[in-house]
C-alpha cells in the first residue's frame, strides 16, 4: 500500500488540496523530493505525462511514481519541513490538456475496435500531438476517418464517464477493452456504452469534455499503423495552424484557400511544360552560338572562357560544336567562387579529352574526368583559368591538332 493516498483516483477535478509532508530530500541546487500523505498530482504513468503546479507556491516541475514510497513531487526552492501541512494547486490547463488527449485515446482506441476489430498496442502523449499504435494492416483515408467519426460522434453524445473498483474475479467476467497489466483489485474507467478499460490515469467526468478528435497523419511501422491524433485544446491549435499554412500559400498564388491544391496543381504543370520549352530553345541557341564560335575557330579548335555559365549550359555548347566533323571544343565558366571545364571533341577528331581534363583540374586543384570524346571538370583557382587553357590547348597542338 503507498504511503500517498491519490486523490486524481477519485477526482480528477480536483486542483487545490491540503496535505501533510511525508519525507523530504534535498538534491542539487534548491531542488528538493517531497512526498505527502495526500496528493491531486498525478505522476508520469501509462502513456500520460506528469502534472506540474506548486506547493505552498513553490514550483512542482515533476511527479514521479515510486511505487510503495508514494508520490514524489520534484519541487524547486521548498521551504516548509516534515509534519507540516502544505496547500497544493495543479495546473489546471496542463491536466485538462492530458485528460482530453488520454480520454479521447480511449474512444478512438475503443472506436477501432468496434469498427474494424482493430485493438490498440500502445499509446502516448508527445509535446504537441499523442500517438496511438493499432493492430491494423490496411489503413486508408476512409478506414482511418471513420473511427474518427465514431469517435467524434461518441463525444458529442456527451456520456458519462464513470470510475469503479472490482477484484480480479469479477474482472475477468467483464468485456475490458484490454489484458490488465497487475495483479489484485483493478480500476476501470466506463463510458456509457462505448468502452469499459482497466486505467489508473486521469479521465473527463463526461465525453463531451474532450471536445474533439482530428487524426493528424498515419503511418505503417513495425506492422502496426502509427495513428498520430490530436484532442480537445490541441485540436483547435492544430486546426489553427494548419489553416494559417493553407491561407499562406493560398496567398502566394493568389487564390482562396480552398482552390489552392487546383491553382498549385496547374501553376505545376505550366512550370514543367516552360522548362521543355526553355530546353529546346537553349539547344537552338546553342546550335545558332556553334556556328558562331566554328567561325573564328582555328584548326577546328574552338578554346573560350565565359563568364556565369554553369555546367548543363557548357555541356549543351559543347554537344553542338562537336555536332560538327573535325571539331575539338575547350570551354570553360567562371560560375561564381568555381572554375568549370568541359572538353569534347567530334567522332572523328583527335585528343584524350578525359586525360586533357585530369591536366586541367589538377592544376585548378578541383576534380574531373569523362571519356576520350567528351570530359568535365571544374577547381576553385579562377585565377588560372586562362592560363590553363592556353596550356591545354598548347599540348593539343603539339599533338597533332584536331584533325
Ligand atoms: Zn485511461
Amino acid at each position: 500500500m503507498s504511503i500517498t493516498e491519490r486523490l486524481y483516483y477519485s477526482d480528477s477535478h480536483l486542483i487545490e488540496f491540503e496535505a501533510r509532508v511525508v519525507d523530504i530530500t534535498d538534491r542539487v541546487s534548491g531542488w528538493t523530493t517531497v512526498v505527502l500523505d495526500r496528493t491531486a498530482f498525478y505522476p508520469t504513468g501509462g502513456g500520460q505525462p506528469s502534472d506540474t503546479g506548486t506547493l505552498n507556491g513553490a514550483r512542482v516541475v515533476e511527479c514521479i511514481d515510486d511505487g510503495d514510497k508514494g508520490v514524489l513531487h520534484v519541487v524547486q526552492n521548498f521551504a516548509p519541513g516534515r509534519d507540516e501541512t502544505v496547500r497544493g494547486r495543479v495546473d489546471w490547463s496542463r491536466r485538462l490538456d492530458h485528460m482530453q488527449q488520454h480520454t479521447g485515446q480511449h474512444i478512438l482506441s475503443q472506436a477501432f475496435i468496434n469498427l474494424f476489430d482493430a485493438p490498440t498496442r500502445s499509446f502516448r502523449v508527445l509535446e504537441s500531438g499523442c500517438e496511438i499504435d493499432v493492430d491494423l494492416n490496411n489503413p486508408t483515408t476512409e478506414i482511418i476517418e471513420r473511427a474518427v467519426e465514431l469517435a467524434n460522434n461518441v463525444i458529442w453524445e456527451d456520456r458519462a464517464i464513470t470510475i469503479r473498483s472490482v477484484t480480479a474475479n469479477e474482472a475477468a467476467e467483464l468485456p475490458l477493452r484490454k489484458e490488465p497489466s497487475r495483479e489484485g483489485d483493478l480500476r476501470l474507467i466506463e463510458i456509457d456504452g462505448f468502452d469499459l478499460t482497466p486505467c489508473g490515469g486521469t479521465h473527463a467526468y463526461r465525453t463531451g469534455e474532450v471536445g474533439m478528435i482530428a487524426v493528424r497523419a498515419w503511418e505503417r511501422a513495425k506492422g502496426l499503423t502509427r495513428i498520430e491524433f490530436v484532442a480537445g485544446m490541441r485540436a483547435l491549435a492544430d486546426y489553427r495552424k494548419a489553416n494559417k499554412s493553407a491561407r499562406e500559400v493560398a496567398a502566394l498564388f493568389s487564390t482562396g484557400r480552398d482552390d489552392a491544391p487546383q491553382v498549385a496543381s496547374q501553376m505545376l504543370e505550366e512550370h514543367k511544360e516552360l522548362n521543355r520549352r526553355i530546353r529546346a530553345l537553349e539547344e537552338l541557341a546553342a546550335e545558332v552560338e556553334a556556328e558562331k564560335l566554328l567561325a573564328a575557330a582555328i584548326e577546328g579548335v574552338v578554346k573560350h572562357v565565359f563568364e556565369g555559365r554553369d555546367a548543363e549550359s557548357l555541356k549543351k555548347l559543347a554537344h553542338a560544336l562537336v555536332a560538327h566533323p573535325g571539331t575539338v571544343a575547350l570551354l570553360a565558366s567562371r560560375d561564381k567562387d568555381t572554375a568549370r571545364l568541359v572538353f569534347a571533341r567530334s567522332a572523328d577528331a583527335r585528343g584524350d579529352m578525359s586525360a586533357l581534363m585530369r591536366e586541367a583540374c589538377a592544376t585548378l586543384e578541383g576534380r574531373g574526368g569523362g571519356r576520350p570524346e567528351m570530359a568535365q571538370g571544374g577547381g576553385k583557382r579562377l585565377d588560372l583559368l586562362d592560363d590553363t587553357l592556353a596550356t591545354i590547348s598548347s599540348i593539343l597542338d603539339t599533338a597533332g591538332g584536331a584533325s
